[in-house]
């Protein structure tokens, strides 16, 4: 049995567990990043006290999913949420502080190598999966292999333009579908409707304050039949399941995989994305693509960290 060590790096915590290659979590736990203390040998030092939480010598390696655009050589080239994140080498930081293999990639890459190896990609041999939630995150498995750029991590999904007259977008440009199904755009744009006087349940969930509503609360509103959560829902996976026909059409992919917090939306989500790619992808393409929930669970990060060690 080999085993690796996953590090599941976010602005708030890191997570971290001792993982063997079946994909079978043996011991984890979780840190606080201390990004906010705004200096980076302080994160790294966070990074350094989990590994050596769930250190055993007999690892293949360590592998470590963060935020930001990574490139081949496991060097952070930029990430907004983390101090100082940039021109950074994770990679020989860590080989040389534990003299173990050590393989950096972006979160998004590493979950869906993750998905592929031990979750719902199991099986497949061309995937891509999503990451929805603040914003949207993506990577994609072809033929067996991780996409990776010619010199970056590729497969920034998030920030393909859908409308290249639409909406303003994180990243400084213009009618990215993130900028459609990212979190906050939903919720802007169910603030938009009621603000014009569209009846819905929302208002008394939140005693009238608007600022509280969040994904969570339009999914339970729609659970109680508000027909205006619904209609957001089905907006936001119109946008994201014609989205994906193109994605469809450009890989001919086995399986989408959708994860994150937005994703356990369910149902609704789920059958609008289908019916929306069936309507516009290529008749063959869309046929035989299969859309579904991720496999991994709240692990998933740790779980994929590890994954990255264990590429073939
Ligand atoms: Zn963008």
């Amino acid at each position: 049995m080999s085993m690796a060590i996953g590090i599941d790096l976010g602005g708030t915590y890191i997570k971290y567990g001792l993982v063997d290659d079946a994909g079978n979590i043996l011991k984890k736990g979780m840190i606080p990043t201390r990004a906010d203390s705004g200096k980076r040998d302080i994160v790294i030092e966070q990074i350094a006290l989990a590994i050596k939480d769930v250190w055993d010598n007999a690892i293949d390696g360590i592998g470590i999913g963060t935020p930001g655009i990574v490139d081949n050589n496991g060097v952070v080239y930029e990430s907004p949420n983390l101090p100082d994140w940039h021109n950074l080498n994770l990679r020989k930081i860590f080989e040389s502080k534990f003299n173990k293999n050590v393989v950096v990639e972006n979160d998004a890459n590493s979950i869906v190598w993750g998905e592929y190896l031990f979750g719902a990609g199991k099986g497949t041999r061309t995937i891509v999966c999503l990451t929805l939630g603040t914003g949207l995150g993506g990577g994609v498995v072809i033929n067996g292999k991780l996409l990776r750029g010619a010199i970056y991590s590729a497969a920034e999904l998030g920030h393909m333009p859908v409308d290249y007259k639409g909406r303003k977008c994180g990243c400084g440009s213009t009618g990215c579908i993130e900028a459609y199904v990212g979190r906050d755009y939903i919720v802007k744009s169910l603030i938009r409707k009621v603000r014009k006087g569209r009846k819905t349940i929302i208002r008394k969930m939140v005693d009238n304050d608007l600022s509280r509503i969040t994904p969570k609360i339009i999914s339970e509103a729609y659970q109680k039949g508000d027909k205006l959560a619904e209609e957001i829902w089905i907006e936001m996976a119109t946008a994201l399941g014609a989205f994906l026909a193109g994605i469809v059409n450009l890989l001919n992919p086995d399986r989408i995989i959708l994860a994150g917090g937005i994703a356990q939306t369910g149902e609704i989500l789920f059958s609008t994305v289908r019916k929306t790619i069936r309507e516009r992808a290529m008749k063959v393409l869309a046929e035989t693509v299969e859309v579904v929930p991720a496999g991994l669970g709240v692990d998933a990060g740790i779980v994929s960290g590890a994954s990255l060690v264990f590429q073939k």
